[in-house]
């Protein structure tokens, strides 16, 4: 079969679970368990999800099991996102970028590059060849990005840090935009590798001078791929596709949050429940949408979901991965998670 066959069987919304290693590498904390490929307990609670993975698996088993499909699904016409759900700390970044070492330096340690520059190697080398081999129906591609952080509900540029407060419009039909979002066309892995690294390193510079407000904004970096063959019809008119790939590293889902000096940051803990609450609610509403016909889709209560109205229902299909810190003194958080993940299934 073609690599542009869609997954027919693949769930509009999928949700895996990953537990990190800890630093007793797992011995001495029995609360948090694997007991089969989809199933995880919690003391003598049970969870069931689409995969679970132990602290065992690679970055590039996350990818064979999330990013290959996601690829397919991507060239097939889907919109497609990878959410990356769970506490501070518990490993939502190392799964989607890999650790600051795998993106910045020069020989990157491969095996931990995370799963969003594996995704673009996959996609750009099946782009690459889609067009070697079509000589005949001229296939060609464009692809184009943009990468932004939420923080507060103020939604800043990546790619130009000058652009701190864009105004997100809602226009008549519906699809929000952004005024003066950045956008950069890339042709190779190497040119959205560059990207990716301008971006992420804007937003180092935030948690620095604002004590780790990484781990308190949302991330949303999408590409999208515009590709069409000309004489694929007897008449030789054009066809074309569209679809777009979202990833979402989302702020730590964490009761509260404190900052340096340990005073609590009340209005980025609110702004951060209510957005990650609302987000909940968007793809509750979607998973009933594709088993029962049609259902409200209530996504216009916070950037976040405005934002990821393309992503998020009618023809789209979302990955979830819940990121579990298996930690005694995190179990109630370790639960907020699952319940997530549980609901949005
Ligand atoms: P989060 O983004 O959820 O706050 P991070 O991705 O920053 O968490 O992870 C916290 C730390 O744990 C980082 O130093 C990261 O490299 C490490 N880490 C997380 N998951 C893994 C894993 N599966 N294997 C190795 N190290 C990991
Ligand atoms: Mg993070």
């Amino acid at each position: 079969t073609s690599i542009s066959t869609p997954l027919e069987s693949d769930p509009s919304v999928k949700v895996v679970v990953r537990i990190r290693p800890t630093s007793n590498n797992g011995i001495g904390d029995q609360t948090v368990k694997k007991v089969s490929s989809d199933t995880l307990c919690v003391g003598d609670r049970q969870f069931k999800f689409d995969s679970v993975f132990d602290s065992n698996t690679s970055q590039e088993d996350i990818f064979q099991s999330v990013g290959v499909p996601l690829v397919r699904n991507a060239l097939a016409g889907y919109n497609t996102s990878i959410l990356s759900y769970g506490q501070s700390g518990s490993g939502k970044t190392y799964t989607m970028w890999g650790p600051p070492s795998a993106m910045f330096e020069e020989p990157s340690p491969q095996s931990h590059k995370g799963i969003v520059p594996r995704i673009f190697q996959m996609l750009f080398s099946e782009l690459e060849k889609e067009q070697r081999t079509s000589e005949g129906k001229q296939f060609n591609y464009q692809c184009r990005c943009c990468f932004l952080e939420i923080y507060n509900e103020e939604i800043g540029d990546l790619l130009d840090p000058t652009q701190r407060n864009l105004e997100l419009k809602d226009d008549s039909k519906n699809a929000p935009s952004l005024e003066n979002l950045s956008e950069e066309y890339v042709t190779s892995y190497d040119d959205v590798t560059q990207i990716l690294i301008k971006g992420l390193s804007s937003r180092k510079v935030g948690a620095t001078t604002l004590n780790s407000k990484s781990s308190r904004s949302h991330i949303i970096f999408t590409i999208v791929i515009e590709s069409w063959c000309k004489g694929a019809s007897k008449n030789g008119f054009s066809s074309s596709k569209s679809s777009r790939i979202s990833f979402i590293d989302l702020a730590g889902q964490d009761r509260n949050k404190v900052d340096g000096a340990g005073r609590q940051c009340l209005r980025e803990t609110k702004n951060v429940k209510k957005s990650l609450s609302q987000l909940g609610h968007v793809v509750d509403a979607l998973t009933k949408e594709t088993s029962s016909g049609k259902a409200e889709v209530p996504n216009k209560n916070s950037c976040l979901t405005r934002l990821l109205h393309e992503s998020l229902g009618g023809n789209a299909k979302l990955s979830v991965i819940c990121s579990i810190y298996p930690d005694n003194k995190n179990n109630g958080e370790t639960l907020r998670t699952l319940r997530f993940g549980q609901r949005v299934r």
